[in-house]
Protein backbone atom coordinates (compact mmCIF):
# COMPACT_ATOMS: atom_id res chain seq x y z
CA UNK A 1 0.00 0.00 0.00
CA UNK A 2 1.20 3.51 -0.92
CA UNK A 3 0.50 6.78 0.67
CA UNK A 4 0.81 10.51 -0.06
CA UNK A 5 4.22 12.96 0.39
CA UNK A 6 2.79 14.51 3.40
CA UNK A 7 1.33 11.22 4.77
CA UNK A 8 4.67 9.61 5.02
CA UNK A 9 6.33 13.01 6.06
CA UNK A 10 4.16 13.05 9.19
CA UNK A 11 5.31 9.52 9.49
CA UNK A 12 8.70 10.21 9.94
CA UNK A 13 7.82 13.27 11.96
CA UNK A 14 6.86 10.83 14.74
CA UNK A 15 10.46 9.06 14.88
CA UNK A 16 12.18 12.66 15.11
CA UNK A 17 13.30 12.87 11.38
CA UNK A 18 13.60 16.47 9.93
CA UNK A 19 10.72 17.63 7.73
CA UNK A 20 9.56 20.96 6.99
CA UNK A 21 6.63 22.53 7.91
CA UNK A 22 3.49 22.21 5.85
CA UNK A 23 -0.23 21.54 5.76
CA UNK A 24 -2.15 19.56 3.24
CA UNK A 25 -4.97 21.29 1.42
CA UNK A 26 -8.12 20.04 -0.12
CA UNK A 27 -9.84 22.67 -1.90
CA UNK A 28 -8.57 26.16 -3.49
CA UNK A 29 -10.22 28.25 -0.86
CA UNK A 30 -7.98 26.65 1.93
CA UNK A 31 -4.55 27.71 0.38
CA UNK A 32 -4.48 31.21 1.81
CA UNK A 33 -5.27 30.24 5.34
CA UNK A 34 -2.32 27.19 4.62
CA UNK A 35 -0.03 29.96 3.50
CA UNK A 36 -0.51 32.08 6.32
CA UNK A 37 -0.27 29.86 9.04
CA UNK A 38 3.19 28.70 7.68
CA UNK A 39 4.29 32.67 7.27
CA UNK A 40 7.08 32.17 4.20
CA UNK A 41 8.50 33.78 2.29
CA UNK A 42 8.83 31.00 0.51
CA UNK A 43 6.43 28.07 -0.10
CA UNK A 44 6.55 25.17 -2.08
CA UNK A 45 3.05 24.05 -3.59
CA UNK A 46 3.75 20.16 -4.23
CA UNK A 47 0.55 18.00 -6.10
CA UNK A 48 0.02 15.12 -3.92
CA UNK A 49 -0.50 11.63 -5.87
CA UNK A 50 1.20 8.25 -5.61
CA UNK A 51 3.60 8.98 -8.41
CA UNK A 52 6.98 10.66 -8.27
CA UNK A 53 8.32 13.04 -11.49
CA UNK A 54 6.24 15.53 -9.96
CA UNK A 55 8.54 18.41 -10.30
CA UNK A 56 9.22 17.68 -14.02
CA UNK A 57 5.30 16.85 -15.42
CA UNK A 58 2.97 18.94 -16.89
CA UNK A 59 -0.36 19.13 -16.82
CA UNK A 60 -2.85 18.24 -19.67
CA UNK A 61 -5.06 21.72 -18.61
CA UNK A 62 -3.67 24.43 -20.25
CA UNK A 63 -5.70 26.54 -17.75
CA UNK A 64 -2.98 24.66 -14.72
CA UNK A 65 -0.36 26.50 -16.34
CA UNK A 66 3.43 25.43 -17.61
CA UNK A 67 5.02 25.04 -14.42
CA UNK A 68 5.20 21.46 -13.50
CA UNK A 69 3.37 19.62 -10.40
CA UNK A 70 6.01 21.10 -8.04
CA UNK A 71 5.84 24.68 -7.35
CA UNK A 72 8.22 27.80 -6.06
CA UNK A 73 5.66 30.11 -4.76
CA UNK A 74 6.43 33.83 -3.17
CA UNK A 75 3.63 35.15 -2.18
CA UNK A 76 0.45 34.10 -0.63
CA UNK A 77 -1.07 35.48 -4.06
CA UNK A 78 1.05 33.06 -5.72
CA UNK A 79 0.04 29.91 -3.32
CA UNK A 80 -3.51 30.96 -4.16
CA UNK A 81 -3.10 31.17 -7.79
CA UNK A 82 -0.99 27.88 -7.89
CA UNK A 83 -3.51 25.93 -5.61
CA UNK A 84 -6.39 27.14 -8.49
CA UNK A 85 -4.66 26.12 -10.85
CA UNK A 86 -3.33 22.89 -10.04
CA UNK A 87 -6.00 21.24 -8.07
CA UNK A 88 -8.52 19.10 -9.90
CA UNK A 89 -6.55 19.38 -13.06
CA UNK A 90 -4.24 16.36 -14.36
CA UNK A 91 -0.59 15.55 -13.76
CA UNK A 92 1.44 13.30 -16.42
CA UNK A 93 4.57 12.72 -15.42
CA UNK A 94 7.04 10.02 -16.26
CA UNK A 95 5.36 7.67 -13.68
CA UNK A 96 1.89 8.22 -14.13
CA UNK A 97 1.66 6.80 -17.55
CA UNK A 98 0.31 9.39 -20.76
CA UNK A 99 -3.06 8.61 -18.69
CA UNK A 100 -1.83 10.57 -16.37
CA UNK A 101 -2.98 11.23 -12.54
CA UNK A 102 -5.92 13.64 -11.33
CA UNK A 103 -4.40 16.19 -8.21
CA UNK A 104 -7.14 16.55 -5.64
CA UNK A 105 -4.84 17.32 -2.58
CA UNK A 106 -1.70 19.50 -2.46
CA UNK A 107 0.60 19.87 -0.17
CA UNK A 108 1.60 23.65 0.54
CA UNK A 109 5.11 23.48 2.27
CA UNK A 110 7.59 26.34 4.06
CA UNK A 111 10.51 26.18 1.12
CA UNK A 112 13.84 25.52 2.01
CA UNK A 113 17.26 27.02 0.59
CA UNK A 114 18.89 24.13 -0.60
CA UNK A 115 22.37 23.63 -0.85
CA UNK A 116 22.70 20.33 -2.15
CA UNK A 117 20.50 17.07 -3.16
CA UNK A 118 21.17 13.46 -2.24
CA UNK A 119 19.36 10.44 -3.06
CA UNK A 120 18.73 7.84 0.37
CA UNK A 121 15.86 5.05 0.57
CA UNK A 122 15.58 1.44 2.10
CA UNK A 123 14.27 -1.62 1.06
CA UNK A 124 13.95 -5.02 1.75
CA UNK A 125 17.33 -6.61 0.43
CA UNK A 126 15.68 -10.44 -0.74
CA UNK A 127 19.32 -11.90 -0.95
CA UNK A 128 20.74 -10.72 2.26
CA UNK A 129 17.01 -11.09 3.94
CA UNK A 130 18.04 -7.59 5.72
CA UNK A 131 16.75 -4.31 5.33
CA UNK A 132 19.62 -2.60 3.49
CA UNK A 133 20.00 1.25 2.75
CA UNK A 134 20.97 2.58 -0.80
CA UNK A 135 22.50 6.14 -0.64
CA UNK A 136 24.22 8.79 -3.27
CA UNK A 137 25.38 11.80 -3.98
CA UNK A 138 23.17 12.17 -7.09
CA UNK A 139 19.83 12.63 -5.44
CA UNK A 140 16.83 14.98 -7.10
CA UNK A 141 17.52 13.22 -10.34
CA UNK A 142 16.58 9.74 -12.29
CA UNK A 143 17.96 7.12 -9.89
CA UNK A 144 17.51 4.56 -12.46
CA UNK A 145 19.84 6.66 -14.87
CA UNK A 146 22.34 6.64 -12.39
CA UNK A 147 22.39 3.05 -11.44
CA UNK A 148 22.82 2.65 -15.17
CA UNK A 149 25.48 5.18 -15.91
CA UNK A 150 27.58 5.45 -13.36
CA UNK A 151 26.96 2.87 -10.49
CA UNK A 152 30.08 3.77 -8.16
CA UNK A 153 27.60 6.67 -7.24
CA UNK A 154 25.39 4.63 -5.08
CA UNK A 155 26.66 3.32 -1.96
CA UNK A 156 24.90 0.39 -0.25
CA UNK A 157 24.29 -1.46 2.85
CA UNK A 158 22.11 -3.58 4.88
CA UNK A 159 21.71 -3.52 9.00
CA UNK A 160 22.25 -7.04 10.77
CA UNK A 161 19.13 -7.10 12.56
CA UNK A 162 20.38 -8.62 15.56
CA UNK A 163 22.29 -5.36 16.03
CA UNK A 164 20.61 -2.87 14.05
CA UNK A 165 21.71 0.02 13.55
CA UNK A 166 24.99 1.24 14.56
CA UNK A 167 27.01 4.60 14.65
CA UNK A 168 28.88 3.05 11.85
CA UNK A 169 26.11 3.01 9.63
CA UNK A 170 25.65 7.18 9.71
CA UNK A 171 29.13 7.45 9.32
CA UNK A 172 28.94 5.48 5.76
CA UNK A 173 26.25 7.65 4.94
CA UNK A 174 27.95 10.74 5.72
CA UNK A 175 31.51 9.44 4.06
CA UNK A 176 29.09 8.69 0.79
CA UNK A 177 27.11 11.86 0.91
CA UNK A 178 30.18 13.75 1.68
CA UNK A 179 28.56 15.18 4.46
CA UNK A 180 30.82 17.15 6.98
CA UNK A 181 30.13 19.44 10.67
CA UNK A 182 26.45 19.26 11.25
CA UNK A 183 25.32 17.39 8.68
CA UNK A 184 27.44 14.59 9.66
CA UNK A 185 26.78 14.34 12.58
CA UNK A 186 23.18 14.52 11.88
CA UNK A 187 23.33 11.72 9.59
CA UNK A 188 23.21 9.21 12.44
CA UNK A 189 20.29 9.94 13.84
CA UNK A 190 18.59 10.76 10.77
CA UNK A 191 19.64 6.55 10.02
CA UNK A 192 18.79 5.48 13.23
CA UNK A 193 14.96 7.33 12.85
CA UNK A 194 14.49 6.41 9.23
CA UNK A 195 15.49 2.37 10.23
CA UNK A 196 13.43 2.70 13.28
CA UNK A 197 10.29 4.18 11.57
CA UNK A 198 10.90 1.66 8.64
CA UNK A 199 10.79 -1.15 11.19
CA UNK A 200 8.14 -0.31 13.36
CA UNK A 201 5.41 0.33 10.64
CA UNK A 202 6.81 -2.25 8.66
CA UNK A 203 7.43 -0.77 5.11
CA UNK A 204 8.19 -2.07 2.31
CA UNK A 205 10.42 0.68 0.66
CA UNK A 206 11.14 4.20 2.01
CA UNK A 207 12.38 6.80 -0.36
CA UNK A 208 13.69 10.16 0.22
CA UNK A 209 14.99 11.84 -2.85
CA UNK A 210 15.77 14.54 -2.13
CA UNK A 211 17.26 14.32 0.90
CA UNK A 212 18.99 17.95 1.24
CA UNK A 213 21.84 19.90 2.71
CA UNK A 214 20.30 23.17 3.55
CA UNK A 215 22.25 26.62 3.30
CA UNK A 216 22.20 26.54 6.74
CA UNK A 217 24.37 23.05 7.24
CA UNK A 218 21.38 21.16 8.06
CA UNK A 219 20.20 17.74 7.02
CA UNK A 220 16.77 17.35 6.11
CA UNK A 221 13.80 14.96 4.42
CA UNK A 222 12.63 17.25 1.47
CA UNK A 223 10.53 14.18 -0.74
CA UNK A 224 9.17 11.09 0.24
CA UNK A 225 7.86 7.97 -0.84
CA UNK A 226 6.70 5.19 1.07
CA UNK A 227 5.03 1.63 0.91
CA UNK A 228 4.09 -0.87 3.25
CA UNK A 229 4.18 -4.76 3.47
CA UNK A 230 0.72 -4.88 2.41
CA UNK A 231 0.68 -8.36 4.44
CA UNK A 232 1.41 -6.60 8.03
CA UNK A 233 -1.37 -3.78 7.35
CA UNK A 234 -3.60 -5.92 9.85
CA UNK A 235 -0.91 -4.31 12.63
CA UNK A 236 -1.60 -0.92 11.70
CA UNK A 237 -4.85 0.58 11.35
CA UNK A 238 -3.48 4.44 11.66
CA UNK A 239 -1.64 3.20 8.23
CA UNK A 240 -5.20 1.90 6.52
CA UNK A 241 -6.86 4.88 7.52
CA UNK A 242 -3.79 6.48 5.14
CA UNK A 243 -5.58 4.65 2.01
CA UNK A 244 -6.50 6.88 -1.11
CA UNK A 245 -8.55 4.96 -2.67
CA UNK A 246 -8.73 7.11 -5.27
CA UNK A 247 -5.19 6.25 -6.39
CA UNK A 248 -5.90 2.77 -7.13
CA UNK A 249 -6.88 0.65 -9.35
CA UNK A 250 -11.16 -0.11 -8.80
CA UNK A 251 -10.34 -3.78 -9.90
CA UNK A 252 -7.25 -4.10 -6.93
CA UNK A 253 -9.95 -2.51 -4.24
CA UNK A 254 -12.20 -4.91 -5.19
CA UNK A 255 -10.37 -8.07 -5.22
CA UNK A 256 -8.49 -6.76 -2.17
CA UNK A 257 -12.17 -7.06 -0.35
CA UNK A 258 -11.88 -11.16 -1.02
CA UNK A 259 -8.13 -11.50 -0.78
CA UNK A 260 -7.68 -12.19 -3.57
CA UNK A 261 -4.36 -11.65 -5.17
CA UNK A 262 -5.06 -10.02 -8.31
CA UNK A 263 -2.98 -7.29 -10.63
CA UNK A 264 -4.38 -5.51 -13.20
CA UNK A 265 -2.29 -5.35 -16.66
CA UNK A 266 -2.45 -4.50 -20.16
CA UNK A 267 -3.26 -6.86 -21.96
CA UNK A 268 -6.89 -8.60 -23.59
CA UNK A 269 -7.00 -12.25 -21.84
CA UNK A 270 -8.34 -12.09 -18.47
CA UNK A 271 -6.99 -15.02 -16.45
CA UNK A 272 -7.99 -17.14 -13.51
CA UNK A 273 -5.59 -19.62 -12.02
CA UNK A 274 -4.64 -21.30 -9.28
CA UNK A 275 -1.08 -21.02 -7.51
CA UNK A 276 1.30 -18.05 -8.26
CA UNK A 277 3.43 -20.50 -9.87
CA UNK A 278 0.83 -21.63 -12.76
CA UNK A 279 -0.36 -17.94 -13.02
CA UNK A 280 2.74 -16.40 -13.92
CA UNK A 281 3.24 -19.52 -16.76
CA UNK A 282 -0.14 -18.83 -17.78
CA UNK A 283 1.11 -15.01 -18.50
CA UNK A 284 4.03 -16.21 -19.79
CA UNK A 285 2.45 -18.86 -22.57
CA UNK A 286 -0.32 -16.15 -23.73
CA UNK A 287 2.69 -13.68 -24.02
CA UNK A 288 3.98 -16.61 -26.33
CA UNK A 289 1.57 -17.24 -28.24
CA UNK A 290 1.10 -13.55 -29.41
CA UNK A 291 -1.51 -12.03 -27.31
CA UNK A 292 -0.98 -10.58 -23.64
CA UNK A 293 -2.98 -10.99 -20.10
CA UNK A 294 -5.29 -8.11 -18.85
CA UNK A 295 -4.49 -9.54 -15.33
CA UNK A 296 -2.47 -11.88 -12.71
CA UNK A 297 -4.86 -13.36 -10.34
CA UNK A 298 -4.20 -16.41 -8.43
CA UNK A 299 -7.36 -17.51 -6.81
CA UNK A 300 -4.98 -19.42 -3.98
CA UNK A 301 -5.75 -22.84 -2.80
CA UNK A 302 -8.41 -22.52 -0.89
CA UNK A 303 -10.76 -20.84 -2.78
CA UNK A 304 -14.36 -20.71 -2.10
CA UNK A 305 -17.19 -21.09 -4.86
CA UNK A 306 -18.17 -17.18 -3.53
CA UNK A 307 -14.75 -16.31 -3.94
CA UNK A 308 -14.24 -17.93 -7.32
CA UNK A 309 -17.39 -16.61 -8.47
CA UNK A 310 -16.04 -12.68 -7.25
CA UNK A 311 -12.74 -12.85 -9.53
CA UNK A 312 -14.60 -14.26 -12.47
CA UNK A 313 -16.86 -10.67 -11.92
CA UNK A 314 -14.11 -8.38 -11.47
CA UNK A 315 -12.01 -10.29 -15.12
CA UNK A 316 -16.00 -9.86 -17.03
CA UNK A 317 -15.70 -6.29 -15.69
CA UNK A 318 -12.58 -5.32 -17.38
CA UNK A 319 -13.64 -3.71 -20.88
CA UNK A 320 -10.38 -4.68 -21.62
CA UNK A 321 -10.89 -8.41 -21.74
CA UNK A 322 -11.51 -9.73 -25.01
CA UNK A 323 -11.33 -13.76 -23.76
CA UNK A 324 -11.01 -15.24 -21.17
CA UNK A 325 -8.78 -18.23 -20.11
CA UNK A 326 -9.37 -20.51 -16.56
CA UNK A 327 -6.25 -22.74 -16.06
CA UNK A 328 -6.40 -24.80 -12.79
CA UNK A 329 -4.39 -27.62 -11.55
CA UNK A 330 -7.11 -28.60 -8.53
CA UNK A 331 -4.71 -30.09 -5.59
CA UNK A 332 -6.09 -28.55 -2.36
CA UNK A 333 -7.94 -26.06 -4.47
CA UNK A 334 -11.40 -28.49 -6.04
CA UNK A 335 -12.08 -28.57 -9.97
CA UNK A 336 -16.16 -28.93 -9.33
CA UNK A 337 -15.59 -26.04 -6.83
CA UNK A 338 -13.71 -23.68 -9.53
CA UNK A 339 -16.42 -24.50 -12.05
CA UNK A 340 -19.25 -24.08 -9.76
CA UNK A 341 -18.28 -20.38 -9.44
CA UNK A 342 -17.60 -19.53 -13.01
CA UNK A 343 -21.18 -20.78 -13.57
CA UNK A 344 -22.52 -18.89 -11.03
CA UNK A 345 -20.58 -15.63 -12.17
CA UNK A 346 -21.55 -16.68 -15.64
CA UNK A 347 -24.99 -16.52 -14.42
CA UNK A 348 -24.81 -13.25 -12.59
CA UNK A 349 -23.04 -11.16 -15.37
CA UNK A 350 -23.89 -12.75 -18.37
CA UNK A 351 -20.64 -13.64 -20.88
CA UNK A 352 -19.46 -11.52 -23.65
CA UNK A 353 -16.35 -13.00 -24.64
CA UNK A 354 -15.15 -16.36 -25.42
CA UNK A 355 -14.04 -19.02 -22.27
CA UNK A 356 -11.43 -21.66 -22.57
CA UNK A 357 -11.25 -24.02 -19.72
CA UNK A 358 -8.33 -26.28 -18.58
CA UNK A 359 -8.93 -28.21 -15.40
CA UNK A 360 -6.79 -31.14 -13.80
CA UNK A 361 -6.23 -32.79 -11.12
CA UNK A 362 -8.61 -33.29 -7.73
CA UNK A 363 -12.54 -33.72 -8.92
CA UNK A 364 -11.63 -33.17 -12.55
CA UNK A 365 -14.41 -35.51 -13.89
CA UNK A 366 -16.90 -33.63 -11.68
CA UNK A 367 -15.92 -30.09 -12.85
CA UNK A 368 -15.73 -30.87 -16.73
CA UNK A 369 -19.00 -32.72 -15.60
CA UNK A 370 -20.55 -29.42 -14.26
CA UNK A 371 -19.42 -27.32 -16.67
CA UNK A 372 -20.54 -29.80 -19.71
CA UNK A 373 -23.78 -29.57 -18.51
CA UNK A 374 -24.52 -26.01 -17.88
CA UNK A 375 -24.90 -25.47 -21.40
CA UNK A 376 -22.35 -22.51 -21.41
CA UNK A 377 -20.29 -22.09 -24.48
CA UNK A 378 -16.93 -22.95 -22.95
CA UNK A 379 -13.72 -23.88 -25.48
CA UNK A 380 -12.61 -26.60 -23.01
CA UNK A 381 -8.71 -27.68 -23.25
CA UNK A 382 -6.20 -30.21 -22.26
CA UNK A 383 -3.04 -28.69 -21.02
CA UNK A 384 -1.71 -25.63 -20.68
CA UNK A 385 -0.15 -25.24 -24.34
CA UNK A 386 -3.45 -26.14 -25.81
CA UNK A 387 -5.26 -23.59 -23.83
CA UNK A 388 -2.92 -21.08 -24.34
CA UNK A 389 -3.58 -21.51 -28.00
CA UNK A 390 -7.31 -22.17 -27.96
CA UNK A 391 -7.63 -18.52 -26.10
CA UNK A 392 -5.38 -16.81 -28.62
CA UNK A 393 -7.17 -17.56 -31.60
CA UNK A 394 -10.62 -17.02 -30.20
CA UNK A 395 -9.49 -13.42 -29.23
CA UNK A 396 -8.14 -13.12 -32.76
CA UNK A 397 -10.80 -14.81 -34.26
CA UNK A 398 -13.47 -12.22 -32.82
CA UNK A 399 -11.83 -9.36 -33.43
P1 LIG B 1 9.11 14.77 -7.36
O1 LIG B 1 10.19 13.82 -6.95
O2 LIG B 1 7.79 14.09 -7.49
O3 LIG B 1 9.48 15.57 -8.58
P2 LIG B 1 9.94 16.43 -5.11
O4 LIG B 1 9.25 16.55 -3.80
O5 LIG B 1 11.21 15.66 -5.11
O6 LIG B 1 8.90 15.84 -6.17
O7 LIG B 1 10.17 17.89 -5.65
C1 LIG B 1 10.90 18.17 -6.84
C2 LIG B 1 11.98 19.20 -6.57
O8 LIG B 1 11.37 20.38 -6.04
C3 LIG B 1 12.99 18.77 -5.52
O9 LIG B 1 14.04 18.04 -6.10
C4 LIG B 1 13.44 20.09 -4.95
O10 LIG B 1 14.46 20.64 -5.77
C5 LIG B 1 12.22 20.97 -5.07
N1 LIG B 1 11.50 21.06 -3.77
C6 LIG B 1 10.61 20.19 -3.28
N2 LIG B 1 10.17 20.55 -2.06
C7 LIG B 1 10.81 21.71 -1.75
C8 LIG B 1 10.82 22.60 -0.63
N3 LIG B 1 10.05 22.38 0.45
N4 LIG B 1 11.62 23.67 -0.68
C9 LIG B 1 12.40 23.92 -1.76
N5 LIG B 1 12.44 23.13 -2.85
C10 LIG B 1 11.67 22.03 -2.85
MG1 LIG C 1 11.39 13.58 -5.45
Amino acid sequence: MNIHEYQAKAVLKEFGAPVSRGVPIFKPEEAEKAANELGGPIWVVKSQIHAGGRGKGKFKEAAAGEKGGVRLAKSVDEVKTFAREMLGNTLVTLQTGPAGKQVNRLYIEEGSEIEKEFYLSILVDRATSRIAFVVSTEGGMDIEEVAHNTPEKIKTFSVDPATGVMPHHGLTVAKALGLSGAAAKQATGLVAQLYAAFVAKDMAMLEINPLIVTKGGDLRVLDAKVSFDSNALYRHPEIVALRDETEEDPKEIEASKYDLAYIALDGTIGCMVNGAGLAMASLDIIQLYGESPANFLDVGGSASEEKVTAAFKIITADPKVKGILVNIFGGIMKCDVIARGVIAAVQAVGLQVPLVVRLEGTNVEEGKTIIRESGLNVIPADDLDDAAQKIVKAVREAR
